[in-house]
């Protein structure tokens, strides 16, 4: 069946469109394919790869090892795969997304360069209607947001941002033709993960920069370097097994970097000191886990951060600049960092650091910076200040549930999701690593993979009992995000002002938004299966 949309053209029905072609786009339309549904993925970028092919800035690279960061449903690509070091770059791992892609056909079925606008759920026929920024007009039972959860580029509104004279950059919207920084003078302003990779390698190019600092962060030495053949071999000799074990571990990755039990209190304080330095040297995230309460007891967590605290100021030589890098709040409740040689950095005399806390940004200026007191000239300017992340990418779009209610009022006091796959009042609208769900407290390709295959399965159930529409109830909605709630709330990840209560972006609501743990997680999307969708309606 076919109509004309608003340009003439035939108003194509499908079985389900995807929204978004990074790694939980293409994997849905592969489960699609599988189910014989016919889907239609539309992509605002012109290739697949999502994060991996928007921050292409200088350093860009997972902070997950590379052998669990990878999308396990293909067993002979997980044997062939040959990654070259312990945390991929960013142009290897769009390398992978683009091999996957090719490997299973996918992109015949995606369309590039095309934003989906709008969404609206047609109670009469239980369709969607999907329209884009290329005039497309589809109608289609599902419909599944890849849209990503850090995928809405935050630039903070400056006032005299377009006026600037030089270049602005977003790390999250890197010029794929690559900067060139040589002889310039240049400004990041943001030190979260994007602006701790970029800013030492961004260091050793530009003339001069100037790094404008409002929250100090924790970063742990990433210590990457080629991955040893032995650990690839050994890895894949039971790949299975790792990610059956990762699977049992609150952030799903790390199983076999045997993570301590006991309490940090317990130990001596030259115990202590010597177990952090051997995790500090094994590198990264998994220094969180070098204890088993350093994200619960703030006393344990204490003895963590006076141990990274002391490591900045043994790196950086001037007294005053490393008192500014040292971070004052509880490590690990804004996302750790993983760097090379960012500390480092600030020991080159071309590198200098503001504090815009106590001196805030006023203005972009023709020339420069404009902070409460000083000015700052300069030729371009790095904005690594993040995203609006986990709703930003969804709330851009025009999406209305039953009785035309927006997302946007829905989720006006924050997102409202059953398990981070569906919300209330939109019937067959899945959401891949939505809130509520482990998403950005883990490691990200197994959850979007579990997500996509507990969606692929839901529509096979549906299909095999002869029903066309499932939609989480209010009641079990509103449960799942108390107990989101009561979960965080036993953790220190509320204490500071983290992207995961949505702290970074003026005016948003502040509600913690990931839930924390895995197996927990896992073991309630089974039950919920098990009990015949416990907690959805269908019809
Ligand atoms: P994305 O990769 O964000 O893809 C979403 C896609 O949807 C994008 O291509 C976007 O263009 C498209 N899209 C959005 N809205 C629309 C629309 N309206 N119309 C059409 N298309 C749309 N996670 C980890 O677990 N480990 C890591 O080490 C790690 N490192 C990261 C490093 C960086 C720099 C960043 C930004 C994130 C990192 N993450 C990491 C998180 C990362 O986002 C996920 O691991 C994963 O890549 C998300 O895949 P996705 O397909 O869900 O979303
Ligand atoms: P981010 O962690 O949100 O950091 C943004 C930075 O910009 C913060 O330092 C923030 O300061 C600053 N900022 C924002 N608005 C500002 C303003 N108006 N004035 C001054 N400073 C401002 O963003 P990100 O670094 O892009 O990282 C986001 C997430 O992506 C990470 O947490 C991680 O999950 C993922 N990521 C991972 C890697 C990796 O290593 N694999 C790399 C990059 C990103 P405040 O802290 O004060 O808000």
């Amino acid at each position: 069946m076919s109509e004309a949309n608003p340009n003439g053209c035939e108003v194509r029905e499908l079985d389900i469109v995807i929204v978004g072609a990074g790694i939980a786009g293409c994997y849905m339309l592969y489960k699609s394919r599988e189910l014989r549904l016919e889907a239609q993925v539309f992509e605002a970028g012109d290739g697949v790869g999502g994060t991996w092919y928007w921050n292409r800035y200088p350093g860009a690279r997972c902070d997950i090892e590379s052998m669990e960061y990878s999308y396990q449903f293909d067993k002979e690509l997980q044997q062939e795969w040959e990654w070259t070091e312990r945390y991929a770059s960013q142009p290897e791992i769009l390398a992978y997304i683009n091999h996957v892609a090719d490997r299973h056909d996918l992109r015949k079925d995606i369309q590039f360069e095309t934003r989906v606008t709008s969404a609206h759920f047609d109670e009469g026929d239980a369709r969607w209607t999907v329209e884009t920024d290329r005039g497309d007009r589809v109608r289609a039972c599902f419909v599944v947001m890849a849209t990503g959860c850090l995928s809405s580029a935050n630039t903070p509104d400056f006032p005299g941002l377009h006026d600037f004279a030089g270049e602005t950059y977003h790390t999250g919207r890197w010029p794929h033709e690559g900067v060139d920084f040589t002889g310039k003078r240049v400004g990041v302003i943001g030190t979260g993960s994007s602006g701790i990779q970029s800013i030492p390698i961004i260091a050793k190019q530009a003339e001069h920069l100037t790094v404008f600092q409002r929250t100090p962060n924790y970063s742990v030495p990433a210590h990457n370097g080629p991955l040893d053949p032995e650990v690839q071999k050994r890895v894949k000799a039971d790949y299975d097994g790792l990610r059956d074990r990762n699977r049992e571990v609150p952030f799903g990755a790390f199983a076999d970097v045997e993570g301590a039990e006991e309490s940090a209190l317990e130990a001596s304080p030259e115990e202590r000191d010597g177990h952090y330095e051997r995790w500090w040297e094994n590198g990264g995230l998994t220094f969180l886990v070098s204890y088993g309460d350093l994200m619960f007891d703030p006393a344990a967590n204490i003895t963590a951060a006076e141990f990274a605290q002391r490591k900045i100021r043994e790196v950086v030589k001037d007294p005053a600049v490393a008192e500014l890098l040292v971070p004052d709040q509880t490590i690990g409740c804004k996302r750790l960092c993983a760097d090379t040689g960012y500390f480092e950095a600030y020991n080159r005399p071309n590198v200098s650091l503001v504090d815009v806390r106590k001196a805030p940004i006023q203005e972009i200026t023709p020339e420069g910076l404009l902070t409460s007191d000083a000015e700052f000239e300069l030729d371009a300017i790095v904005f690594a200040t993040g995203f609006d992340a986990m709703t930003g990418a969804l709330l851009s779009i025009d999406i209305r549930g039953r009785d035309g209610v927006s997302l946007a009022e829905a989720w006006s006091e924050g997102p409202r999701c059953y398990l981070g796959l569906q919300s209330a009042g939109f019937p067959n609208l899945f959401t891949i690593t939505g809130p509520g769900s482990p998403s950005v407290l883990s490691n990200m390709i197994p959850s979007i993979e579990q997500h996509v295959e507990w969606i692929a399965d839901c529509i096979a159930y549906l299909r095999a009992n002869g029903k066309s529409q499932i939609e989480a109830t209010v009641e079990a909605q509103n449960d799942w995000i108390d107990h989101v709630n009561e979960v965080a709330d036993m953790t220190l990840y509320r204490g500071c002002n983290s992207w995961y209560l949505g702290a970074n972006v003026p005016g948003k609501p502040q509600v913690f938004m990931p839930y924390i743990g895995v197996p927990a997680y896992l073991a309630k999307c089974n039950e919920v299966v098990a009990n015949g969708y416990e907690g959805f309606a269908t019809r």
